[in-house]
């Protein structure tokens, strides 16, 4: 089995060190990373400049772009054979709910599936660094071998996000949705040396509404929280509502 890692933390970081090292029970697999942090950069293309590819290691690639570039280059060209799948992360940090949109993590996993291989995202709920990367790493090799056998549904994969416990006090797996965040108070102001005002956006603080049946519901409890996600934001509701606005 082949296998692409990749992330938005950066090749340097914990999190895919210890996923790349668990994977390999399953088979051959082949980092391509950022070579630095490219948090919430979301699903971003890199086109208008070259994008340069660095073997730092047997399998080991760093790449100056974005995770949605390190897909792109790792399946058509960096790799020896198309992956059987892509596996995004250990994120240091939560991706619940809405952020979700911003986050490059995430946006790896969306881009194979846009390129037809079944991939998922795992975060780690934390902002530390001595943190539980093992647990989910343990998860993640569970998980990529049941895809393996029972595949995913078309136009889909899964976020993961693991509570940052030891793996004994993790609770079970739920399948989960998409919460919700607050966006209270997210941005701090302030004035710097110069006496100018300053604008910083995010906080560390996981904000979101406990939505019961939700991505935060879960882990907010101990559960490690599988969320199917899709690619066709269509609201189907909605459409049917605007289906009877006159617009002619
Ligand atoms: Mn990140």
């Amino acid at each position: 089995m082949n296998i692409l890692v990749t992330n938005d933390d950066g090749i340097h970081s914990p999190g895919i060190t210890v996923l790349a090292e668990e994977l390999r029970q399953l088979g051959e697999v082949t980092i391509v990373a950022p070579d630095r942090e490219r948090s919430a950069v979301g699903h971003a293309l890199t086109l208008h400049h070259p994008l340069r590819a660095e073997r730092i290691a047997a399998s080991i690639f760093a790449v100056d772009g974005t995770p949605t570039d390190c897909v792109n280059l790792g399946i058509h060209s960096l790799l020896p054979s198309r992956p059987d799948i892509v596996v995004s992360g250990i994120n240091r940090g939560a991706n619940l709910g809405d952020d979700v949109t911003y986050s490059g993590t995430v946006a790896a996993a969306l881009e194979a599936t846009l390129m037809g291989i079944p991939a998922f995202a795992i975060s780690l709920a934390t902002n530390h660094e001595a943190a539980n990367y093992a647990s989910a790493a343990f998860f993640a090799v569970k998980l990529a071998s049941k895809i393996i056998v029972e595949g995913l549904p078309d136009d889909t994969f899964l976020n993961v996000n693991v509570p940052d416990l030891p793996m004994e006090s993790l609770r079970s797996p739920l399948f989960t949705t998409q919460g919700k965040r607050r966006y209270d108070g997210v941005i701090v102001h302030n004035v710097d040396p110069r006496g100018r005002k300053y604008y910083w956006i995010g906080s560390v603080d996981m904000d979101f509404y406990d939505l019961e049946g939700s991505d935060y519901a879960a882990v907010s409890r101990g559960h490690i929280s599988v969320t199917p996600l899709h690619l066709d934001l269509t609201n189907y509701n909605a459409l049917h509502r605007l289906m009877s606005w006159d617009m002619s």
